[in-house]
């Protein structure tokens, strides 16, 4: 049998009881049909998973008693986080869940000075609120222990500021020498930060004021890839050079 995966918060013990609400409880409800007995996964956002057994259906509410728990190795050990130039809408709901597919530990949307898509603030909060589903929604589906965080949509400024002590910074630029570029430190990275800009590019003085703040310049190939297919690129080539997708990390390209 399939078991569903529900996010939950805190540690519970073995034996314990706790209880899902809102659209999770609706789902298990409405959905899944799943009934009393059944059996789900439920994770938390420090890497455990539970096995857990639903035992009753209040009115808005599912309980569910912990049977065992456990801590499978599906997260990376390199914490990438990509901020996305804003792009026009569907396009960024496509990158973040795929982004999340791949193993962002967190995606952050700015305005990019040639940034087109500039949604007024009540429209910006609620599409942070649909990208954090999607980023929930992702993490179920490809079973990941923690649900990426999303964060508010912010200038450059902020992008640079959250990128302060980060290992490695790279900014995803066409105008980057095509070999090269992308860092190749002596030991593993812990955390790696990368820049994707929007569909008409970063403007130079973007990547000078990214370059001031300790970014490298890197491409992504002698092609021109979407504003999309690039953030996918870049974050998958740098799951594989630093992280767990494909390549040990012993095995990293000169
Ligand atoms: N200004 C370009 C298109 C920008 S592509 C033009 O229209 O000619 C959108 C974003 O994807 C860029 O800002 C960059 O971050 C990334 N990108 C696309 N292709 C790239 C490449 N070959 N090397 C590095 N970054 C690339």
């Amino acid at each position: 049998m399939k078991h569903y995966r529900f996010p939950i918060d805190g540690t519970p013990e073995i034996g314990a009881r706790t209880t899902l609400v809102g659209s999770d409880a609706r789902h298990v409800r409405n959905v899944l049909r799943l009934k009393p007995s059944d059996s789900i996964i439920l994770f938390n956002s420090s890497g455990d998973e539970f096995k857990a057994r639903i035992v009753g259906f209040e009115a808005e509410a599912v309980t569910a008693l912990i049977l065992a728990s456990s801590r499978p190795v599906r997260e990376s050990p390199v914490s990438i986080v990509l901020a996305q130039a804003m792009l026009k809408e569907k396009k960024m709901d496509r990158v973040v869940r795929q982004l999340c597919e791949i193993g962002v530990t967190a995606w952050i949307p700015f305005f990019g000075a040639r940034s087109v898509a500039r949604p007024a603030e009540k429209k910006l909060a609620a599409r942070t609120e649909r990208w954090r589903k999607i980023a929930v929604e992702a993490a179920k589906q490809s079973r990941r222990l923690q649900v990426p965080r999303i964060r508010p949509a912010g200038d450059l400024e902020a992008v640079l500021a959250a990128a302060d002590g980060f290992d490695l910074k790279i900014a995803f630029w066409e105008g980057a020498p095509v070999s090269g570029g992308w860092p190749n430190p002596g030991s593993s990275p812990d955390s790696v930060f990368l820049l994707v800009g929007p569909e008409g590019g970063f403007a130079e003085e973007e990547v000078a004021r990214a370059r001031d703040r300790g970014f490298v310049p890197a491409s992504l190939g002698p092609r021109i890839l979407r504003a999309e297919t690039a953030a996918v690129v870049a974050c998958a080539l740098a799951q594989h050079r630093y992280g767990d997708l494909g390549s040990a990390s012993s095995e990293r390209r000169p």
